[in-house]
């Protein structure tokens, strides 16, 4: 999209404070925060609606948790809060509000003052957290086994219409692997 501007930080045409980054998703400082180092998390595919790709939103919603476990360890915020509200800009984006003692993070909230060089601490700060993400695997691990679909592997020929079911979950465990 044109004229987006979540495009244009994603193609490095407006600067942004960039805090976390990988193949799907990009995450940055909020330049009008309604609390200090809330982030927006966006993939870099340009679509408005969480439901107009599963696969990618998915995706967004782990970059998201990264990055409120970044804000968590360096910013040392009472707790986080996380956001999907449809705003005036059409692309998809995660709001991750770090929530202070005298920092709620309310819509009627005015935005917090912040200088540019407080930005760029608060920045360096979170970017140079280090998170480890290790929720994805077990999660569907699990689903598999609360809907009794584990198969073994020999048993594959006696009842195809319920291997059309476990075919479902192992593709959905590899594709998400
Ligand atoms: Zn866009």
């Amino acid at each position: 999209m044109e004229d987006c501007i979540f495009c244009k930080i994603i193609k490095k045409e407006i600067p942004a404070k960039i805090v976390y980054e990988d193949e799907n998703a990009l995450a940055f400082l909020d330049v009008m925060p309604r609390s200090k180092g809330m982030c927006i998390v966006v993939p870099k595919k340009h679509y408005t609606d969480p439901s107009d790709d599963f696969e990618t939103s998915s995706k967004i919603f782990d970059a998201a948790l990264i990055v409120a476990e970044k804000i968590k360890k360096s910013l040392n915020p009472l707790g986080v809060f996380l956001s999907v509200i449809q705003t005036q800009i059409p692309h998809f984006h995660i709001r991750v509000y770090p929530v202070y003692q005298d920092q709620i993070p309310l819509f009627e909230n005015r935005p917090q003052q912040t200088t540019e060089e407080e930005l760029n601490s608060l920045a360096q700060k979170i970017k140079n957290e280090n998170v480890e993400w290790k929720g994805r695997k077990e999660k569907i691990v699990e689903k598999i086994i609360e809907k009794g679909v584990e198969k073994q592997p020999e048993k594959e020929e006696e009842n195809e219409q319920k291997n059309e079911e476990n075919d479902f979950w192992f593709k959905r465990a590899e594709e998400m692997g």
